[in-house]
């Protein structure tokens, strides 16, 4: 163990208090301090001269003091001005004391350091730092001045003196801070070393471009965020490796099975299912599992592709598991599963966090000894206590909802029957590539690029809720011909159970409106059989319009719904919106999407629901999406770590992602053991997570 390994303790100074302190900020050991960078930085290396100064901008001044009054506006306050011979700048002091109104004398040298900005006497600096200075004052700082995330309790100054600890310590013994890239692949890939990028994060020379670091643009900068990304998809790439060693059944393609299924479906297959259902066949027909995301626009047919996946499980006499993330899209999965197997004697489980009692009990009899092969549920399914006889497949849908960690743990189902099961991962949210490439790096990807023929695009309009009447009595015309409708009720404030009550008052005011219809709500504060009931209504075509809340977003599928008005849509991001828009459109009728906003509208909200009127292309809108909130958002999701970097940021370092994989080939290929460095540095505790599984 070097000593940058050990604890912050050892550092002068530092005791339990600190220590406690320094913890909130993630920092442990003396690489940790290393490692902590500065948020932004301040230049007082120079002596700006007044006349160059500009509003916004922080400099140092350094002038004569011409007078110096206390002036009487809104609040009282000291006024010193200050001369430098280029022209004349305001000193502003809301606090003062009698102390230092006295010091301003008419001749005193001042050095101040601020931001100005436009005051009531010309450009101003209100409450600068300052000093006043004789003839033979020591120069200005010799390095940009860094500045870091604190927390409360802890100064500047402190933290960057411990920076600086850590950082002669590590100068004293370059070696203890191994690069972790090696030289030919930094040549090779054009970074600068790891230690030197430390020193000028730390140090910036004087003459560094304080915008590219403070903004993250600086080669010293983006050489970290590049090796942070490496490390992420290191450990992935290393889970998934560790996962492939493990042996899975060797499972045949079950053709005479398929066969009797694809007779009796009302549709043949589109080519790009039949393209994704034959890389999967090849994939189960191996003796390591499967690891494999299928990525398929809303309404490309995803789930007639994992239940012909299941089949093959299931001739090959395993079981095969389908976990959905919400109660409604399980109960829908089971519901098709049930219809579609039943004429092959195939048996369909039900299981869900809802299911209580004996009914509980005996599903996960019939699942411990095999007597149910194919199984559907809620993440209940992946529950310690849920034993199966001999797991061949687990089949993920809408998987941005789930975590790498949910993922892994699905190895320990299968360990039983010492295999580990195949994992199939369906999502609808579409990635761009090489995000996908960064946040699925332990995974093959499949696209189902085409939709089934005969649909027809949905039609969007964005409409302003004065116009509320008329939209209400297009549900009307719709229905009356026939047709089905939702009506989206949108989050308020992150609240459910406002969101739910909202969604009951909308109900009413719309049975009242239209007493002709039948009228439904389903929102997530309702029993799971309530919603059921509703649902199957609605499919059922006894209900004409569903008043509903998003938990319809994923999934749900009745064709003849054709008209969707969803309220203040601009609370919804751009994929849930597209998503939700995707429960219309279906059948052959032609669709129309309502996006009633509520004005005014900013900008960027205008921008974003013109995109969802102007394409229905989910890879366009994910584009769009993530040019507008950023990777974070448009993943869905927080588990996958990728939101969660030290350094990198997905949508400032998005030109980087392509380099990685190549990078991390080479380093794998050169040096392999760099990989644990790497993994240890940047994930220490979360890669031991995944070492669990
Ligand atoms: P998603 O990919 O969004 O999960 P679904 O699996 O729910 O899509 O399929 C959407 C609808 O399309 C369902 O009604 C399904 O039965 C139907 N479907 C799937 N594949 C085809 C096909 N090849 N031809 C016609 N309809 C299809
Ligand atoms: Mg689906």
């Amino acid at each position: 163990m070097s000593e940058l390994d050990s604890s912050v303790t050892t550092l002068k100074g530092v005791g339990e208090a600190l220590a406690l302190k320094l913890a909130r900020l993630k920092i442990e050991n003396v690489a940790d301090l290393l490692f902590h960078l500065p948020l932004r930085y301040q230049d007082r290396t120079r002596i700006t001269p007044i006349a160059t100064l500009r509003s916004g901008h922080e400099a140092v001044v350094e002038g004569e003091v011409a007078a110096a009054d206390v002036v009487r506006g809104r609040r009282r306050s000291l006024l010193v001005r200050l001369r430098d011979g280029s022209g004349i700048l305001s000193l502003r002091f809301f606090h003062f004391s009698p102390a230092q109104q006295q010091q301003f004398r008419a001749g005193v040298r001042v050095r101040a350091f601020g931001e100005a900005r436009a005051g009531a006497t010309g450009l101003e600096i209100y409450h600068p730092e300052y000093r006043l200075i004789g003839a033979n004052e020591p120069p200005v700082e010799d390095h940009l001045t860094p500045i870091y995330p604190t927390t409360e309790g802890l100064h500047q100054a402190r933290l960057r003196a411990l920076i600086d600890q850590a950082m002669v310590m590590l100068e004293a013994n370059p070696e203890t801070l191994p690069d972790g890239i090696p030289d030919a692949l930094r040549q090779r890939f054009d970074l600068p070393p790891l230690r030197e990028c430390l020193s000028t994060l730390h140090h910036p020379p004087p003459d560094s471009d304080a915008d590219a670091l403070s903004e993250g643009m600086h080669p010293a900068t983006r050489r970290l965020a590049m090796e942070e990304l490496l490390a992420h998809q290191l450990s992935l790439r290393e889970v998934r490796l560790r996962i492939q060693t493990d042996g899975a059944p060797q499972l045949p393609s079950g053709r005479g099975l398929k066969t009797r299924f694809l007779a009796q479906l009302p549709f043949s297959l589109t080519a790009a299912q039949r393209r994704v259902l034959d890389e999967i066949s090849h994939d189960l027909a191996r003796p390591a599992p499967m690891l494999r995301l299928v990525q398929g626009d809303v309404g490309s047919g995803k789930t007639v592709v994992a239940a012909m996946s299941a089949l093959t499980a299931i001739a090959g006499d395993c079981q095969a598991a389908i976990m959905a993330p919400t109660e409604l899209l399980a109960e829908q999965h089971y519901r098709s599963f049930r219809d579609w197997f039943a004429p092959l004697d195939i048996e369909v489980a039900w299981l869900s966090g809802k299911l209580k009692g004996k009914a509980r009990l005996d599903t996960k009899a019939a699942i411990a000894d095999g007597r149910v092969r194919m199984i559907v549920g809620t993440h209940a399914i992946f529950q310690d206590d849920v034993h199966f006889q001999r797991l061949g497949l687990a089949i993920i849908d809408e998987q941005h909802r789930f975590g790498v960690h949910q993922r892994l743990a699905l190895r320990e189902k299968g360990e039983a029957g010492g295999l580990t099961p195949h994992q199939l991962v369906m999502t609808a949210t579409p990635i761009p590539r090489t995000l996908a490439m960064s946040a699925y790096a332990d995974l093959d990807v499949s696209v189902i690029d085409e939709l089934p023929p005969g649909r027809t695009p949905v039609t969007t309009a964005v409409v302003p809720d004065e116009r509320r009447p008329d939209v209400i009595s297009r549900i009307r015309n719709a229905c009356a011909e026939g047709r089905q409708a939702y009506w989206v009720c949108t989050l308020i404030e992150e609240s459910e159970t406002l969101t739910c009550q909202a969604a009951e008052v909308t109900r009413d005011e719309l049975v009242e409106a239209l007493p002709d219809l039948a009228i439904g709500l389903v929102h997530g504060r309702m029993k799971a059989s309530d919603k059921a009931e509703v649902m199957d209504a609605f499919k059922s075509g006894e209900l004409d319009l569903l008043v509903a809340t998003t938990v319809i977003e994923v999934g749900v599928d009745v064709p003849n719904a054709s008209l969707m008005i969803i309220e203040n849509p601009e609370r919804l991001g751009l994929s849930q919106l597209h998503q939700l828009r995707g429960r219309v459109g279906r059948g052959s009728t032609e669709s129309f999407c309502v996006l009633l906003y509520h004005p005014p509208l900013s900008d960027t909200s205008r921008q974003r629901l013109s995109v969802m009127r102007e394409t229905t292309d989910g890879f366009r809108i994910a584009e769009r999406d993530l040019q507008i909130r950023g990777p974070g958002e448009v993943l869905g999701t927080r588990q996958t770590g990728l939101a969660q970097m030290k350094i990198a940021d997905l949508e400032r370092d998005a030109d980087l992602l392509p380099r990685i994989t190549p990078l991390a080939d080479a380093l794998l290929n050169t040096q392999p053991d760099a990989s644990k460095l790497l993994i240890r540095r940047w994930l220490g505790e979360e890669a031991g997570r995944y070492g669990q599984v």
